[in-house]
């Protein structure tokens, strides 16, 4: 089996022990690349691009997660100006995550708004693709990536099934993770069923959101495989087929077709 890993936190501290067996147990079951996604411009972003250094088969996205938007409103300009140095890294692939969330609303919307225009004007300027954290706010983050619109759009974690049309129409790419596994998603499965088979990638979001077989407990990218699982049974096909097609989109979507990158 193939497998992308599109979204993981390998950096956080869930993984201080075992970090280096984790990567292996997931090359053990097919992943044959993985994105770390980093959520602050300080330790995340440093941590991450360490890890992408020290690893051929890790790349990094970095951004700022809209949960730490307030610490950079009023002064975005600073921020998007380490964003900018950081993004140069040649081990980046993509800027994020970023986006809106108003589900937990850790930040107030107009820190949140401001922060978020920002990144995706910079990814705009520097021609690169975005990945999306959208909670409980699709119907303020689908105006903004129409009117700043980016490379390419991954909407990470999708949960957006009212909004999911207007996504594909304007081909948007998918995250599906572990919440694809769960009893209770029937309503995703029907979404993610009818959305364009090129434009649905695989992710962990690990530590969080582990699938059904582990569901609770500390999430990995080798349990991507109980995902391509979950979307061979959607899609009709076997889980090698979904690994396979999720792949080459994950490939499209970073840049890397054509590349010695997969
Ligand atoms: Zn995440």
């Amino acid at each position: 089996m193939n497998l992308v890993e599109t979204h993981a936190h390998l950096d956080f501290d869930a993984f201080d022990g075992d970090r280096a067996d984790v990567l292996d147990r997931a090359r053990a079951a097919g992943v044959s690349a993985f994105v770390n996604v980093a959520i602050d411009l300080e330790q995340a972003a440093e941590a991450t691009l360490a890890l992408a250094e020290a690893h051929a088969d890790v790349y990094a996205a970095v951004g700022i997660h809209p949960h730490g938007a307030g610490a950079w409103a009023g002064r975005v300009d600073q921020a998007v100006a380490r964003l900018e140095r950081l993004a140069a890294h040649p081990r980046v692939v993509a800027l994020g995550e970023m986006g809106l969330d108003f589900y937990r609303e850790y930040a107030p919307p107009e820190a949140q708004y401001e922060v978020f225009d920002a990144q995706l004007a910079l990814a705009a300027r520097m021609g690169l693709p975005v990945v999306i954290h959208c909670r409980a706010a699709y119907e303020q983050v689908l105006p903004r990536l129409e009117a700043l619109p980016a490379e390419r759009v991954l909407l990470h974690c999708f949960s957006g099934e009212e909004h999911a049309a207007a996504c594909a129409e304007r081909g948007y790419y998918i995250g599906v993770g572990g919440v694809l596994t769960y009893p209770g998603s029937e309503g995703l499965r029907r979404v993610v069923a009818a959305y364009p088979r090129d434009r649905v990638v695989l992710e962990t979001d690990c530590p969080f959101l582990a699938p059904q077989p582990r569901r609770g407990r500390r999430n990995e990218p080798a349990y991507l495989v109980w995902v391509a699982e979950a979307l061979g049974r959607v899609w009709g096909v076997t889980a090698e087929e979904a690994a396979a097609v999720t792949s080459r989109n994950a490939a499209r979507f970073f840049g890397w077709e054509g590349s010695d990158g997969l």
